[in-house]
């Protein structure tokens, strides 16, 4: 089985590469627009790359100065859109003709090459180096320790402008044991240890983050709707109360399914024997969340707790004191630990993403609880994105760096 991730990096760009970088994204842009109309020029919709190749690559080549594989890559994106149009046409939905605006560009390693500190990309002048920009140091950060990590190889990337960046979103990939016997026979398992909270619905301490943004969307669109119909005041609004109400809850509900098999399925894919929450019972006082979001984390813990069971792996909850403020490194406890959504230990000065400190927290809380001398079994580690942090807080590599 393979696990895929991608890892978003902030490239640092000068101002005469940042000029290539959009002559190359508007070609590219251009492209993708131009093989999309030819698709629909005919009687039918032309969605073969093949044909759509023959059609078009020769006019495209002349016109600019992309690289041929920037042309292959524009020209799959072109008839990807192409065939879900069909597909949507097919089902009697809407659907109009494709235009791409959004400012991206799509890279294989024919067209880039990923080195540790920087990567070299196509443009449509040769090529460019940029410099990667990391959050830290650190190489158990979410962002560089699969990047960085032996075990994970990059198929690719897309390089996005946004707010002012240039951003690449890294694919990288890694082939999962899928051996069960092997599974079964692994004595002391390790403990995913789970954050929840307001900005990430939920984070992990494999560095695994869901965001609350979808669930914010649909909670203040059900607010404002209902807003409006308590206005009317009447009978029938009321009524329409409820509906959304139903509506909106059965949309949660899927979201939080979605989420809790992820969450599993990481457990599973990582072997850890038990999944680590905080105790829920006062979670809105210590994260100032909303009683929609107490009513979906208990709905989250529900499902992972049901799902787990299948597969033979325990759901707890831990004492949740100060797990937002304790450095998961040295251990040093401070409210000024933490600023928002970042964490840095004013001991000693490890520093990353706040929910995941957090989520370290709760599988280390886990594990220095169920500390009683004879290992019958109880997790020894926990599972991090590459490797384990001991009871004593060190890292542990995975087993094959270690040979
Ligand atoms: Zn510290």
């Amino acid at each position: 089985m393979e696990k895929r991730r991608t890892v978003p990096v902030r490239l640092d760009v000068d101002s005469d590469d940042d000029v290539l970088l959009r002559e190359t994204v508007d070609e590219f842009l251009w492209t993708a627009n131009y093989v999309t109309r030819h698709a629909f020029e005919g009687e039918y919709v032309t969605t073969s790359k093949t044909t759509l190749h023959d059609d078009t690559y020769e006019d495209v080549r002349d016109e600019g100065r992309l690289h041929s594989n920037h042309v292959q890559a524009a020209r799959n994106k072109a008839a990807d859109a192409c065939k879900s149009v069909v597909e949507r046409r097919k089902q009697a939905k809407k659907a109009s003709i494709p235009h791409f605006t959004s400012p991206h560009l799509v890279y294989d390693h024919r067209t880039a090459t990923f080195h540790n500190d920087y990567v070299s990309i196509a443009t449509v002048a040769g090529r460019i180096e940029a410099d990667y920009v990391l959050p830290d140091k650190e190489r158990d950060t979410p962002h560089s320790a699969y990047f960085f990590s032996d075990e994970y190889e990059t198929t690719g990337a897309e390089l996005h402008y946004r707010n002012g960046n240039w951003m690449l979103h890294i694919h990288c990939k890694r082939n999962v044991e899928t051996d069960t016997s092997e599974q079964a026979t692994t004595e002391n398992g390790t403990v995913l240890g789970v954050d929840l909270g307001v900005n990430n619905l939920a984070v992990t301490s494999t560095g695994t983050f869901w965001t609350g943004e979808e669930f914010d969307h649909w909670r203040r669109e059900y607010e404002k709707r209902r807003g409006d119909l308590q206005q009317c005041g009447t009978r029938w609004a009321h009524e329409n109360i409820e509906s959304i109400g139903r509506k909106e809850e059965g949309r949660f509900k899927i979201t939080l399914h979605r989420i809790s098999n992820e969450l599993v399925n990481e457990a599973r894919e990582t072997e850890c024997s038990v999944i680590a929450f905080e105790d829920l019972t006062d979670i809105r006082e210590r994260t100032g969340a909303s009683w929609g979001h107490k009513w979906a984390f208990n709905r989250l813990y529900e499902y992972v707790e049901y799902k787990a069971a299948e597969y033979g792996i325990e759901v707890e909850q831990v004492d949740p004191e100060n797990t937002s403020r304790r450095c998961s490194t040295c251990g040093f406890t401070h409210p000024d630990n933490r600023q928002s959504e970042s964490f840095e230990c004013l001991k000693c000065g490890y520093e990353n993403h706040a929910d995941y400190n957090a989520a370290k927290n709760i599988g280390l809380r886990y594990l220095r609880r169920n500390q009683t001398g004879d290992d019958g079994g109880a997790p020894v580690g926990v599972r991090l994105n590459s490797g384990t942090l001991n009871v004593n807080g060190e890292h542990e590599p995975p087993a094959s760096l270690e040979a």
